[in-house]
């Protein structure tokens, strides 16, 4: 099962992923946690995406293709993979048709999280994220289990530095400029699925378990 989550950022894509996961037994493949572990090893690579993160801005297409092509070449995509957070302009989405027909594969479902500007902001300055395997919480709607420890890993929930009010508007502006027209784009692919993401996490996973069955 080759599957794509899409939505503004905080829309919850991060989190209805951990249930593809155990359900389908494929990798998630997110972008940011691949920039962001990047940024951690401090690597040229990240040392250059970090400077538009903080902005709010997407780091260029050419970074983000290459890092694609090399994780769906790993040999645990073969059964299949959740796409999350990215294709996140047109030429990335042109760009992985082309990857993914190169390997003889094909998209079976995009998903997308529907969720409201006005309800963004509070979802992403509520976000804790697990430094040790990206897990996504909430303080208020989706809290961990034990305060700043992670339910998956025990790992420590820690906010990410692009959490904050100010990057927000920037972020939901390269949204709506870049990456809202691949709406189209995969809706005339025939595979764009649209689910109302503002009900609870678990009223989500159950809507989009159903789309896939
Ligand atoms: P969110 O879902 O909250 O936006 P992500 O972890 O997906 O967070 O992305 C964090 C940042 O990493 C983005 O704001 C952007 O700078 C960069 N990024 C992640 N994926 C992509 C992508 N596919 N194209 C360009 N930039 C990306
Ligand atoms: P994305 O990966 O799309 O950027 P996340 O999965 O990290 O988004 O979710 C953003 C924030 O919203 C997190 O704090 C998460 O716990 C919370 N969240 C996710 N799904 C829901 C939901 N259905 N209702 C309320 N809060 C949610
Ligand atoms: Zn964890």
């Amino acid at each position: 099962m080759n599957l794509m989550l899409f939505g503004a950022p905080g829309a919850g894509k991060g989190t209805q992923a951990k249930f593809l996961i155990e359900k389908y037994n494929i990798p998630q493949i997110s972008t940011g946690d691949i920039l962001r572990a990047a940024i951690v090893e401090k690597t040229d690579m990240g040392m250059e995406a970090k400077k538009f993160m903080d902005e709010g801005k997407l780091v260029p297409d050419s970074t983000i293709i290459g890092i694609i092509k090399d994780r769906l070449a790993e040999s645990d995509c073969k059964e299949g993979f959740i796409l999350d957070g990215f294709p996140r302009t047109l030429a990335q989405a042109v760009a992985l048709s082309e990857l993914m027909s190169n390997m003889g594969i094909s998209l079976d479902k995009v998903i997308s999280l529907n969720v409201p500007d006005e309800l963004i902001v509070g979802r992403i300055t509520g976000r804790r994220v697990c430094s040790k395997c990206g897990a996504s919480f909430h303080v208020e709607f989706n809290p961990s289990k034990k305060e700043d420890e992670c339910d998956y890993c025990g790992g420590e929930l820690i906010i990410r530095k692009d959490d904050n009010a100010e990057t927000v508007i920037s972020r939901l502006n390269a949204y709506h400029d870049q990456t809202a027209p691949l709406i189209d784009f995969y809706t005339k692919m025939g595979v764009f699925v649209e689910l109302d993401g503002t009900k609870d996490v678990s009223e989500v996973t159950a809507d989009m378990l159903n789309a896939l069955s």
